[in-house]
């Protein structure tokens, strides 16, 4: 425990909120978007600029401290948060600043998806991110990052142009290809290893700020074919267009015919990163892969389309994830997940196919510490629902498919998608690189005070 005298000098000077046990705002603050998860840190502090975090890091470090770092609270395997010791919560910390005629924005390390869309957006640019708006920034950046504009513009990783972190000493750095290269190296996929982010500088693009993008339905007796079709059409899709799969029983869409509401289906989702006429070209083939129960496409503001899947993935439910890479997709694959699907243990389940490739695919696998580049797709199986009394069984349908698929997958696995208790996975996570990333790691953070992660031993 903490003793108060101490608690009481850290808070000499903060600028933001030291939020302790006793406190009303706790039970609240302790709280992430897995239900799953259940920690209680002694300390919570949450920062109001850079001079803050240097002060919790290095309250935490002289005090031998265990310190989690929080930026959106959205990783899957709770490493927002730690039991007992401190937590540098920077969710408060998300201002965005654009140069629109640089093509540049800086924006701090507490920030959500849909901070960093709407500040960029209001210029008609946009960078790579997640597909749920309210994601960390923070998190999904430093394990990669991918969505709807990777296979155009590369990984979030590809876009970042320098970061301000706060390594494990209290000092302020700045990490660019001229500043710590190898730092900056390490940041763009090795996860919190190396230190508190307090602002990312990215590259941006001309996105929309309206886009081709929506749902085109299939009833799951559709589903083999109609997935043989995708792998056939995406491996000669242009860059701009991103199609991925979802299966899962049909939310109560509107336009979708009720008598398909709750039914297992398969849903095309899709994003055309250019000019929405030439997209509509595109993107035809789609509608005959069979006969469609219904559709939603059309032109819509790019940060509409970003929060489309927000309804699906609220905070607060039990969630327990799995995922594999592909290099390539096989008809035994697709068998697995039809017959997956075809007995979800609750209507939040759904098995999710994200395409890569085009850029995200380019870059060398040492050219930043993510490594997967040769993943042509992501399957994350998100096992979802709402009491504890379905955590056995939830979790168990996760496992299975994940096993009954695992035969077919590349063995690379996407850092951000780890759930605790696959930590035999990190090595696998992180690949090729690990080793130079130990060596970044042993020079930053020798004492791996920054280790409520998926870990990188020094
Ligand atoms: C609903 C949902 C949708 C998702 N969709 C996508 C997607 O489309 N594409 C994709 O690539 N990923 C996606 N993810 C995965 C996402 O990238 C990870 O969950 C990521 O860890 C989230 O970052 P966060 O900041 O919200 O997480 P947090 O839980 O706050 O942190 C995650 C990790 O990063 C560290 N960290 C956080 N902030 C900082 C910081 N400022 N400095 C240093 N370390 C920090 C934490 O210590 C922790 O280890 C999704 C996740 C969810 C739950």
């Amino acid at each position: 425990m903490v003793q108060t005298a101490k608690v009481e000098k850290l808070k000499e000077g903060f600028k933001g909120e030291v939020i302790l046990p006793k406190d009303g705002a706790y039970d609240e603050a302790r709280k992430i978007w897995n239900a799953m998860i259940d920690k209680r840190p002694a300390i919570i502090a949450r920062c109001a600029n850079t001079q803050d975090v240097v002060r919790a890091v290095n309250f935490a470090r002289d005090h031998s401290l265990l310190l989690a770092v929080r930026g959106g609270g959205h990783n899957i395997a709770g490493n927002a948060l730690c039991d007992d010791g401190i937590v540098v919560d920077l969710s408060a910390m998300k201002s965005a600043k654009v140069d629109a005629a640089r093509r540049r924005v800086v924006i701090e390390g507490g920030a959500k998806l849909g901070d960093l869309d709407a500040a960029t957006q209001a210029h008609g640019l946009a960078t790579p991110v997640g597909i749920n708006s309210t994601t960390g920034l923070a998190g999904l950046t430093l394990g990669g990052g991918f969505g709807w504009l990777s296979r155009k513009y590369g990984l979030t990783v590809d876009n970042l142009e320098s970061a301000e972190l706060v390594t494990a000493d209290g000092e302020v750095v700045r990490a660019s290809a001229a500043d710590h290269p190898d730092l900056f190296w390490a940041l763009r996929g090795g996860g919190g290893n190396f230190g508190v982010v307090t602002r990312f500088e990215f590259q941006l693009h001309r996105v929309g700020p309206n886009v081709l993008s929506g749902l085109i339905v299939y009833p799951i007796a559709q589903a083999k074919s109609v997935l043989q079709q995708y792998r056939d059409f995406t491996a000669k899709a242009s860059e701009e267009l991103s199609v991925w799969t979802v299966l899962r029983l049909a939310p109560p869409l509107p336009f979708l015919p009720q008598d398909v509401h709750g039914k297992a289906v398969l849903i095309l989702a899709l994003l055309y990163a250019g000019d929405s006429k030439r997209g509509e070209a595109e993107i035809a083939p789609l509608r005959k892969f069979g006969k469609p129960v219904g559709e939603a496409v059309g032109v819509q503001p790019y940060t509409a389309w970003q929060q489309a899947f927000d309804p699906l993935l609220t905070p607060g439910a039990r969630n327990y994830w799995k995922s594999h890479n592909f290099t390539a997709l096989k008809d035994g694959l697709f068998d697995v997940a039809v017959k997956h699907v075809a007995n979800l243990p609750t209507p939040q389940c759904e098995i999710f196919f994200g395409a890569l490739g085009g850029a995200a695919s380019r870059p060398a696998p040492d050219a930043t510490a993510y490594p997967h580049r040769d993943a042509q797709y992501v399957m994350n199986f998100h096992g979802r629902w709402e009491s504890a009394d379905d955590d056995e069984r939830c979790v168990a349908w996760s496992r299975e498919f994940f096993n009954a698929s695992a035969p077919f997958a590349s063995g690379g696995a996407y850092v951000n998608f780890l759930t605790a208790d696959e930590t035999d996975r990190t090595a696998a996570a992180y690949g090729s690189n690990y080793k130079r990333l130990a060596e970044v790691k042993k020079k930053y953070d020798p004492a791996n005070l920054f280790r409520v992660n998926q870990n990188i031993k020094p």
